[in-house]
């Protein structure tokens, strides 16, 4: 059996459906998964058959099952074997799984040895990816490695009817972790309950809690005060990004937001992701949590110990990233004790290490399935299974390096491309050596040499410049990664590896129009692409399509301004009149008139056909916003603003050339014209998305492509995608829409690594 086949209690599960069947035989881990010998009377093992895949342990994922008669060998009994070392290293390793209902209900009740024990897991949950030091996944190389087990651990640990045979990090407040809770200056204070204790009451009076939990360090603090959130914003440096929150038990969750099946589903999976969720305006969470935002990002505990703290407490906390701002999560308590100590005035701290650093995954649910934004805890390393190998099991495989913002980096094994936790915008040099340190974590996790390394075209993203420097050798690196990298680079168009990503996640070969939308990424032609359509498969693409181009005056300052695009917006129907149909104020007339200067000799002024800046200068327009804080800021508020209900959309031209223009201008100037007749933000934002899923549906009809794939940033817009999936549905097209992995860059690698498994199968 290869998958995500070890840890998760399924050499118990082979052991016990043996011995209720008589069969003799076997079963046991080695790198590459689980195998098992079973031998007995032809009609057990033909039962043993039949029913072996269907009553697969609950967190199992069996991707392949290899099997063969062998030579009756004479056993009557069943065991379990010990770990091998031999064979390819493709075993998948387990992400990290909340807290199951029984861990739950011992650690919540009195008579159990666990009671109020925030460290207890069995084989169904409890860490695994955030505590892996080695493969294959034993006790000694995990983080539980300095912990031995008592007598009564052990003697669970031995026992396959037990809940916890052969549970790694299995534990108990006698021989396990520990638990406390620290001021500033470093003083521990009192046992486990007085620490949950004295945290809660700190938490109560509003003070800022740093929390040590599965992937890292959250910061945390009362979610109906509005002074303490913007406290921690202050300190944080994290003005006006939604922070997430995490809520008692479902019911909390209930009373905040609207849950329905679906995101209930993924709330209480043992992924336990961030959802986000439409919140009811009577949440009674203070307002500096999401600004502006008609969506809240919430969780439920999801370790014993943020099970026992939200009880403790009783209402929804912000649990934010550990971190400064757009730095990765801490993970180490020297590093947090550090980096935090001028945010946090508390500490809750524990001495089982992280491995690696594992964020919080996030995900939306519209219209009953599941929009991934971020992969991280629960997900990861879990590998997407895609239709081809890029060669044989055995092959050195391929490492996708990314792109700039969302780093994630993928290695493809085969059919799998394992995919790294989120490792965040590559402008910190924290985050750079988040990104080295994965990287190397993967190679030498898999025994991978990869004989390809696929990167963004872009010449000035550190993941290429990484690429480029240190495995094309240019530059002096000790470390083993350089060591074990000596692949050929392959470089990647940014929205041909959206358009690969989408495709491969969905299994598909075939070719399709790829509507790839987002903010920015390298071009073939030199300049800066993001309102995309491209034509093709994973090994190439035409540009069948794009926005009618504009300027950026001033390039990435108008990142920062949309007020700037949305001037270079007016300039291409207006020319110098722009300036004074700008809404009154948008800039002073020295600013204007330089801006203005940019645009009409295009210089300090790249073009771009941006999909996403074409939304933050239509929010601009409209008056939401000027400034932003965070790259897609205006572009969100446009959507946030918008009025579901409103059905009709502005007229968008669709103009003939080399290749189509979808152009915004007429919709522009209606844009124009009814923002000075007065009509509210949320008629306009709804009429300006309307426009767009018609152009989108007029393209691909003139494209006639049957599938049409929708990634890229701006399809983490609801709005946008659905009325783009209803529009295309009508015109009679398969719409395909991110399920497993992000549309954001986070989804990047895998569509690189896709694109180089396909070179290398046809070369062009
Ligand atoms: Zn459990
Ligand atoms: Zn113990
Ligand atoms: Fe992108």
């Amino acid at each position: 059996m290869r998958g995500a086949v070890q840890g998760v209690g399924f050499r118990p599960y082979v052991f016990r459906l043996a011995g209720e069947l008589g069969l003799g035989g076997w079963v046991g881990n080695d790198h590459r998964g689980v195998v098992l010998e079973a031998e007995g009377e032809a009609a057990a093992v033909s039962v043993f058959l039949e029913r072996f895949p269907a009553e697969l342990p609950p967190r199992a994922v069996v991707h392949e099952i290899e099997r063969s008669w062998v030579e009756v060998a004479g056993a009557t009994a069943f065991v379990i074997r010990e770990s091998g070392r031999d064979g390819a290293r493709s075993a998948v390793l387990l992400p990290d799984a909340a807290t199951c209902e029984d861990c739950v209900r011992e650690i919540l009740d009195p008579r159990d040895r666990r009671y109020g024990y925030p460290f207890t897991n069995c084989t169904n949950c409890g860490p695994r990816f955030s505590i892996i030091t080695g493969l294959p996944y034993d006790r000694p190389r995990t983080t539980m490695a300095g912990f031995a087990m008592c007598a009564a651990c052990a003697a669970e640990y031995a026992d396959p009817r037990d809940r916890r045979f052969h549970a790694q990090p299995n534990a108990c407040p006698a021989c396990g972790p520990r638990l406390w809770l620290e001021d500033g200056a470093g003083a521990p204070t009192g046992g486990t309950a007085e620490s949950l204790a004295a945290a809660a009451g700190a938490l109560r009076e509003g003070r800022i809690l740093a929390v040590k939990g599965l992937g890292g360090f959250h910061l945390m603090v009362d979610a109906r005060d509005e002074e303490s959130v913007a406290r921690l914003r202050r300190r944080k440096g994290r003005y006006e990004k939604p922070l997430a929150l995490m809520v008692p038990d479902l019911e909390t969750a209930r009373r905040l937001c609207a849950v329905d099946a679906v995101a209930a589903a993924a709330l209480t999976s043992a992924e336990a992701p961030i959802v986000l969720l439409p919140r009811r305006p009577d949440a009674g969470v203070a307002a500096a949590v999401a600004p502006g935002n008609p969506r809240l990002g919430v969780m439920l505990p999801y370790t014993p110990l943020h099970h026992l703290l939200l009880r403790a407490v009783g209402f929804p906390l912000v649990a934010t990233s550990g971190n400064l701002s757009d730095e990765p999560i801490c993970t180490d308590n020297a590093e947090a004790r550090e980096r935090l100590k001028a945010i946090a005035d508390l500490f809750l701290l524990h001495d089982r290490p992280i491995a690696r650093h594992v964020d919080d995954s996030v995900l939306a649910c519209p219209g009953g399935a599941f929009l991934p934004i971020r992969r991280a805890r629960g997900l990861a390393p879990l590998p997407i299974l895609v239709p081809r190998p890029s060669s044989g099991e055995a092959a050195p495989g391929i490492l996708a390096v990314g792109a700039h913002q969302k780093n994630v980096v993928a290695l493809m094994l085969g059919r799998r491309v394992f995919l790294s936790q989120h490792i965040g915008d590559m402008e910190t040099p924290q985050a750079y050596a988040a990104f080295e340190r994965v990287i190397r974590d993967f190679l030498s996790m898999y025994e991978a040499r990869p004989a390809l390394i696929a990167h963004d075209l872009h010449p000035d993203y550190l993941s290429t410049r990484w690429a480029r420097e240190v495995v094309a050798g240019g530059v002096e690196d000790s470390s083993e990664a350089k060591s074990l990298l000596d692949g050929e680079l392959v470089p990647v168009q940014h929205h041909h590896a959206h358009l690969a990503s989408c495709l491969a996640e969905h299994g598909s070969e075939g070719r399709a129009l790829g509507v790839i939308w987002d903010g920015t990424g390298l071009g073939t032609d030199g300049t800066i692409w993001g309102g995309e359509f491209l034509l093709g498969d994973a090994r190439g693409f035409e540009r069948v399509a794009a926005l009618r181009p504009f300027r950026l005056p001033g390039g990435e300052a108008a990142v920062r301004e949309p007020r700037r695009v949305a001037l270079a917006l007016l300039w291409e129907l207006f020319g110098e009149e722009a300036r004074a149909r700008m809404p009154a104020g948008a800039f002073d007339d020295e600013v204007g008139a330089l801006l203005g200067k940019m645009l009409a000799t295009g210089s300090r002024a790249p073009v771009t056909t941006s999909a996403g800046r074409l939304f933050d200068g239509v929010a601009a327009l409209v008056g939401l916003r000027n400034e932003v804080s965070f790259e897609g800021q205006a572009a969100m508020e446009l959507e946030f603003v918008a009025d579901w209900a409103i059905e009709d959309a502005y007229s968008i031209d669709v103009r003939e050339g080399a290749a189509l223009e979808l152009d915004w201008r007429p919709l522009l100037a209606a844009v124009v014209e009814d923002s000075r007749r007065g009509v509210p933000a949320a008629i306009i934002a709804a009429r300006f998305h309307g426009a767009l899923a018609e152009g989108i549906g007029r393209v691909a009809e003139r494209v006639g492509e049957p599938v049409v794939a929708l990634s890229g940033g701006c399809f983490q817009n609801l709005l946008l995608t659905e009325r783009c999936r209803r529009r295309l549905r009508r015109g009679g097209f398969e719409v395909l829409i991110h399920r497993q992995v992000p549309p954001n860059d986070g989804g990047i690698s895998l569509g690189q690594a896709a694109v180089a498994a396909a070179r290398r199968r046809e070369p062009t």
